[in-house]
């Protein structure tokens, strides 16, 4: 069974822990680098990305996420989590980092005030059945990818969920609406990552 941590500084670690769980996974709360050491992946939660950004450099932990996505550890970030996984931020805050490993750029906020909190139906791509329910808080939407990352849904035109070999990243919230599919899309690539075919 693979153990994914859930990177615990801010946002929503116990919606993760108990969607990884139901996931078939064995899930815990990730803070220092030594435990970062301990799992075979990482998601990074919803919450606010400038904030879990400078827990992160506190902590130690933020050279440590680097490396370990630079190997090519699996990792999945929702929302604020997406941000984390961006190569670039179009409207960082000041003093605002991320770990990077998805070659695209994000924009904060980006479904703006009217909108700042929706649910809609999105088609992910790797997911079968129905379309996932997609819960929208202050969500980035993605501006663009580059050559490398795969787009696997959009919501009105806007990129919302991608791929990039074993980074996934979703606008949207999966862990609050008790549908377990993206994250045992998640698994799966964990599962592949551990055991190669060539082994
Ligand atoms: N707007 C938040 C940010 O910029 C993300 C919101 C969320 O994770 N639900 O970090």
């Amino acid at each position: 069974t693979p153990v994914i941590g859930v990177l615990a500084l801010q946002g929503d670690v116990r919606e993760h822990l108990i969607a990884l769980a139901a996931a078939d996974a064995v899930a815990r709360p990730v803070r220092r680098p030594e435990e970062l050491a301990e799992v075979d992946a990482l998601v990074l939660p919803g919450g606010e990305s400038t904030t879990i950004s400078k827990l992160a450099v506190l902590f130690g932990v933020m050279e440590p996420l680097r490396a370990r996505v630079r190997d090519g550890m699996p990792v999945y970030g929702t929302c604020a989590g997406m941000i984390m996984l961006a190569d670039k931020i179009l409207d960082p805050r000041s003093g605002q980092e991320t770990i990077g490993g998805i070659d695209m750029i994000v924009r904060r906020n980006a479904f703006g005030r009217q909108n700042e909190s929706f649910e809609a139906a999105v088609d992910v791509r790797g997911v079968a059945g129905d379309p996932v329910e997609g819960v929208f808080i202050r969500a980035p939407w993605v501006e663009s990818v580059g050559a490398g990352a795969e787009v696997l849904a959009e919501h009105e035109g806007h990129i919302v969920a991608v791929r990039q070999g074993n980074a996934l990243a979703t606008s949207f919230h999966p862990e609050l609406t008790g549908d377990h599919r993206v994250h045992s899309l998640f698994v799966d690539m964990v599962r592949a990552y551990r055991t190669p075919e060539s082994l």
